[in-house]
């Protein structure tokens, strides 16, 4: 029999799973609002700056789909959570030379926005390897700085991914810019994510929506939605 929990731990099983509840039935009324099966919606858990622990609490709650965002963090936090029947998605900015790093634990790529990391990474996936599913993360703010390929530089982008080892083409990304309706933010991502499909008939991933955002995320076709605080709390502030 498994140990006995301390009331701490109990605890925060309850809070998350109470919080995990509320998101899915977020989900369930925007589904219902937009005509769409909500079978059909993936939450993956963005439990960045939150312990091991809480990913171990999650997966006895059911979660199997669970993103990091920034090395040395996640690598050290996969490699404590190695046992646990999980899918772990890399939703952060990639720095080339940790690309290696990335695709020793990543099954997921959300954040690839040029061909020279696209490279790196698949690099990193024959290292290891490792076959890795990649998402094209658009900037939906024309502002590179913050990520993201322009929808122009879209089709080049999905073909290199597609042509290279170790790599598949599974959809787009995008993170909804601020002080934008994130319905017309979301709206162009459905536009970019239709012509992407149309010659890449797998690519069918439409990763949009976070705690604040999802349910404009799910009225404008999202198939994945990435949750942090509204399941694991408030994160301190970035240093
Ligand atoms: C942190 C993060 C999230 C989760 O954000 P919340 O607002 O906490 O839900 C989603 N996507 C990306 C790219 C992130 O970095």
């Amino acid at each position: 029999m498994a140990p006995a929990m301390t009331d701490e731990r109990a605890d925060r099983r309850d809070e998350l799973a109470a919080n995990l509840d509320a998101v899915h039935e977020r989900v369930r009324t925007a589904c219902t609002a937009a005509g769409r099966d909500p079978e059909g919606i993936t939450t993956i858990v963005v439990t960045k700056t939150f312990p091991a622990s809480d990913v171990r609490l999650l997966a006895g709650l059911g979660v199997t789909e669970v993103a990091e965002a920034r090395e040395p963090e996640a690598s050290e936090k996969v490699q404590q959570c190695r046992d646990l029947p999980v899918r772990w998605h890399c939703v952060g900015r990639v720095q080339r030379n940790k690309a290696r790093a990335v695709a020793g634990w990543a099954d997921v790529v959300h954040s690839v926005d040029s061909a020279r990391l696209a490279t790196a990474l698949s690099r990193g996936a024959e290292y290891h390897g490792r076959g890795i599913d990649v998402l094209v993360q658009i900037s939906l703010d024309g502002d590179p700085a913050r990520g993201g390929a322009s929808a122009d530089d879209v089709p080049a982008l999905a073909d290199a991914v597609q042509d290279l080892p170790g790599l598949r083409l599974a959809g787009v990304m995008a993170v909804a810019p601020l002080g934008v309706d994130p319905r017309t933010a979301f709206g162009t991502l459905r536009e970019i994510a239709d012509r992407l499909r149309a010659g890449h008939p797998g690519a069918d991933v439409v990763s949009a929506g976070m705690s604040a955002d999802l349910e404009a995320a799910l009225a404008s076709g999202a198939t994945h939605l990435r949750v942090g605080s509204a399941i694991l709390g408030t994160r301190p502030p970035l240093q």
